[in-house]
């Protein structure tokens, strides 16, 4: 959590600047508000890192993903290409439009690719929903080859990728639009909070109508406003915005030194443990490096290095295998498509059996993968206390394949 990591004064500062004027919405009260717009700045903030023309702060990043997917004109009926390792967010989003998930092979990018994508394409597939995961990025060349050949939509999923780019072009803004989550797992955070990203001034309107109950925020009277669209609540509140802004304002310093402790870390498990290998980062220059992605050569062999750091007491990483919320595996519910309610997806053809996936490729990359989270933080010596934890359990594991 490395935004959380670093909080003090700074975002004290811009939460009191809100606090002291009481306009915690981010719309109208010109007059009251003394000229303090903290979700505007947290837009400005986001554009000026990523290069995005237009930048929409919301209630989360799950909201900036629907949106992007609403903006971009994703609806009933339409196929959605989608990676069974993700935030479950991603489905969510999928499912309340009342499209329809298609689950398509990732590979050692722990994001779709492109060859995953060319096989789940159906005569109905509109989108593609890729998604950034652990901090970098999807291999953008050979994907966007295969969506233009497909005349596909794109719609990134940049929820764990805010600030990771690729040969230049920041994640989030390789399609229509793009999401990124500051909620308080991620690089920077709002406590709650995403932003919505696009170069495409319509898409931009329509995210901002739809994000806001189709207000079209023209005039000085909200009462009085028009709407062009029908839309829902997804605002961002001032706070938040103040947090997010302030936390923002820190990742491009965040980003080099976590850049700085992963290649140290790397560097140290590496010259000790030849064999070991990493994820695949298609522009390694442009990794955000919230994570340093250990592959292990099998499920079976991460399985035990996953237990003997657990005996050790070894903390700060992820096995994405088990976990309840990233990997296909353990979603159960969305397997079973269980609402509370009747949804658009219990009457639409479905092109796929949920529970009986076949999905090779993503069950060996997630079977072999273990994630450390980079901490900002670190001093040079609990690195090195850590990369000596590592490398005994990984030595220890992998003398079983020799
Ligand atoms: C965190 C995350 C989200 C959701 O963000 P929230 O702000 O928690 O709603 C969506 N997608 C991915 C890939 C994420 O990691």
């Amino acid at each position: 959590m490395p935004g959380t990591e670093k909080f003090g004064k700074e975002e004290l500062k811009e939460v009191m600047d809100v606090m002291n004027t009481g306009i915690l919405f981010r719309y109208n009260h010109e007059v009251q508000r003394n000229n303090i717009w903290k979700a505007r700045e947290f837009e400005e903030e986001v554009k000026k890192i990523t290069g995005a023309k237009y930048a929409l702060a919301v209630s989360s990043g799950s909201a900036g993903i629907l949106a992007a997917l609403a903006a971009s004109g994703v609806g009933y009926g339409d196929e959605v290409i989608v990676p069974p390792f993700t935030f479950a967010a991603t489905i969510e989003a999928v499912l309340f439009l009342g499209a329809i998930p298609v689950f398509a092979e990732i590979d050692e990018t722990l994001c779709l690719s492109a060859e995953g994508i060319e096989k789940a394409i159906t005569p109905k597939t509109k989108a593609v929903c890729l998604v950034h995961m652990c901090g970098g990025m999807a291999d953008m060349d050979s994907i966007l080859d295969v969506v233009k050949k497909h005349n596909l939509l794109l719609v990134e999923d940049a929820g764990q990728a805010f600030a990771a780019s690729y040969k230049g072009t920041y994640t989030g803004l390789f399609g229509k639009a793009g999401s990124y989550s500051f909620d308080f797992f991620k690089i920077a955070t709002a406590g709650e909070g995403g932003v919505f990203v696009t170069n495409d001034e319509h898409t931009y309107k329509m995210a901002e109508y739809f994000c806001d109950h189709g207000h079209n925020h023209e005039g000085n009277n909200r009462g009085m406003e028009q709407h062009p669209i029908v839309g829902f609540n997804f605002r961002i509140s001032e706070l938040h915005a103040a947090v997010g802004l302030a936390q923002t304002r820190r990742v491009p310093e965040i980003k080099t030194i976590n850049q700085k402790n992963k290649r140290y870390l790397q560097n140290l498990i590496k010259n000790e443990v030849k064999e070991i290998e990493f994820s695949r980062l298609p522009d390694e220059s442009g990794d955000s490096a919230t994570f340093l992605n250990l592959m292990l050569p099998n499920t079976e062999l991460a399985q035990s290095f996953v237990d003997l750091l657990n005996q050790k007491g070894t903390g700060g990483f992820n096995y994405w295998y088990t976990n309840m919320y990233h990997f296909i595996n353990q979603w159960d519910h969305i397997k079973n498509l269980r609402f509370p309610n009747k949804m658009a997806i219990h009457y639409l053809p479905i092109p796929q059996d949920y529970n009986n996936l076949q999905l090779p490729k993503s069950q060996e990359v997630i079977g072999r993968l273990v994630s450390f989270g980079i901490r900002v933080s670190w001093t040079e010596e609990e690195m090195n206390k850590l990369a000596r934890e590592i490398i005994n359990a990984l030595k220890q594991v992998l003398v079983k394949v020799k």
